[in-house]
């Protein structure tokens, strides 16, 4: 099995091989990113998506389904006996009249892809399905990674559930959200508050796993990057396998996207679809790295020949302005995304286009999410008000049909939530004003009674909702 499945620089002036065992961050060769590549002639693949339909229920239940192992003929690095799982990828597409309201689409043409009901809460898991796996067939004994909350709530579930390893998670002081944190405490990680931000818990865990030799989780791992690509198998499967116009997507650390590129480009290498969807990126404001690349520098893949020198001016122009990423969706609060390259090789290969949205655009689309019965976190909602920018620029069609990821749940994050709701003007402008949160027009207040039946009969009168 092992000469099929390999892993391969992306850079095509480089593509040295190396073997499935090896455990690299990057290129040694190059310092690129790598994938893991297949030689699908040699291995057997479906004839046609719809094969996936025949999977039954097994006994036991749903949490011996994995909604990641059970595409495992698409992403076949791991014998059976190694595959890891504690239940993921149980997630749903829905079709959101209202929230395609809000974006200014047509009725059945918005869906929304819920990942928020991963194990830990969100899609991290898919990817981390795919990481712990490689670690166990590697060996290791101690993974790590830093992270701005979901992941490393990811690493600490999977080290916890399966007990095959010991996990470290360094997180930047301050900044992760709460319902994230509590999470790495509760399932017992080691857990290192490095005094800084993402950026350098980033640089700071790559040196120390170097150092010790643990394993490496982070998105540059691009075994992560394979379960992730299940996300974009149940989308179409949620489509009855059609595929979509568009998938709308949050950008952090381009992971994500870049994984969904790469299942595109091998459903289509593999004849199983016959046309690819476009996709759009949506960056916050306050972490424009990629918008501003793309749109304002005119990066682009070009057949693997990036202007390296392009990214590395940018990134000297941040520590000139000492400029930090800012945005209270703190998931994709990243100013050096690390798969950028992947992500350009996915832009280029989807068509895609990449937009920026304010925090408020975020909040506000947020509470239409939430309207729907679905609670997303803010970074999530990005997604919604990007497709909504991107209609009312004519670059989405009303009619097209359109999946956007809801990548994290609600309750990674609640203090964003009351506080939207439920703060008086100016104590939500003291607390939230530094990221650009004026209004609530969308807010959901709660309505302050007296412990008196007449008092409360009049506020429900008021309200409207007898
Ligand atoms: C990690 C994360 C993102 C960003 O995904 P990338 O793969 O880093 O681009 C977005 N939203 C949530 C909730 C996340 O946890
Ligand atoms: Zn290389």
């Amino acid at each position: 099995m092992s000469d099929a499945v390999f892993q391969q620089c992306i850079n095509p002036a480089c593509a040295a091989t190396y073997d499935v065992l090896q455990t690299l961050p990057k290129c040694p060769a190059c310092g690129d990113l790598l994938d893991v590549k297949y030689d699908w002639n040699r291995l057997p693949t479906p004839k046609r998506l719809s094969d996936f339909d025949a999977l039954a229920l097994p006994k036991g239940g749903l949490g011996r389904v994995s909604g990641v192992w059970r595409f495992g003929a698409l992403l076949p690095f791991a014998p059976e006996a190694k595959r890891v799982s504690i239940g993921e990828g149980h997630t749903q597409l829905r079709c959101s009249p209202r929230v395609a309201a809000y974006a200014g689409m047509n009725p059945e043409r918005l869906w929304l892809q819920y990942e928020g009901l991963n194990p830990s809460g969100s899609f991290k898991d898919n990817g981390m399905a795919g990481a712990f796996t490689h670690a166990n067939m590697v060996g290791a004994k101690v993974a790590a990674c830093a992270s701005t909350g979901n992941t490393s709530a990811s690493l600490a579930a999977f080290a916890a559930a399966s007990g095959l390893m010991k996990a470290i998670i360094f997180v930047g002081s301050g900044k992760i959200a709460y319902g994230k944190l509590s999470q790495a405490l509760d399932y017992g990680a080691l857990t290192l508050q490095v005094l800084g931000d993402f950026d350098d818990a980033m640089a700071r865990v790559q040196e120390v796993c170097a150092a010790k030799n643990i394993y490496l989780v982070n998105s540059v791992n691009p075994f992560r990057l394979e379960g992730q690509k299940t996300i974009m198998y149940r989308v179409l499967e949620g489509f009855g396998w059609e595929v979509p116009d568009w998938i709308v997507v949050p950008g952090g650390n381009l992971g994500n996207s870049s994984a969904f590129g790469k299942a595109f480009m091998e459903l289509k290498e593999l004849g199983l679809i016959s046309r690819v969807p476009r996709i759009a990126i949506i960056n916050a404001e306050g972490a424009p790295t990629f918008s501003k690349l793309v749109n304002g520098g005119s990066l682009a893949w070009n057949g693997g020949r990036t202007d390296n020198a392009a990214i590395s001016a940018y990134y000297a122009g941040l520590d000139t302005r000492k400029e930090k990423a800012h945005t209270m969706a703190s998931a994709i609060e990243i100013n050096r995304p690390v798969n950028l390259k992947k992500c350009l090789r996915c832009i280029d290969f989807m068509r895609g286009v990449v937009r920026t949205v304010s925090d408020q655009e975020m909040l506000d689309a947020k509470a239409q999410v939430g309207l729907e019965g679905l609670g997303c976190e803010p970074a999530s909602a990005a997604s919604v008000a990007g497709a909504r920018k991107l209609v009312a620029e004519g670059v989405i069609g009303r009619d097209e049909r359109i999946a956007c990821i809801l990548t994290g749940h609600q309750l990674k994050d609640p203090i964003a939530t009351v506080g939207y709701h439920s703060m008086p003007e100016k104590e939500l402008n003291e607390k939230f004003g530094e990221y650009g949160i004026r209004t609530t027009a969308h807010r959901n207040m709660p309505v302050q009674v007296k412990n008196d039946l007449d008092d409360i009969l009049g506020a429900i009168e008021r309200a409207g909702t007898r």
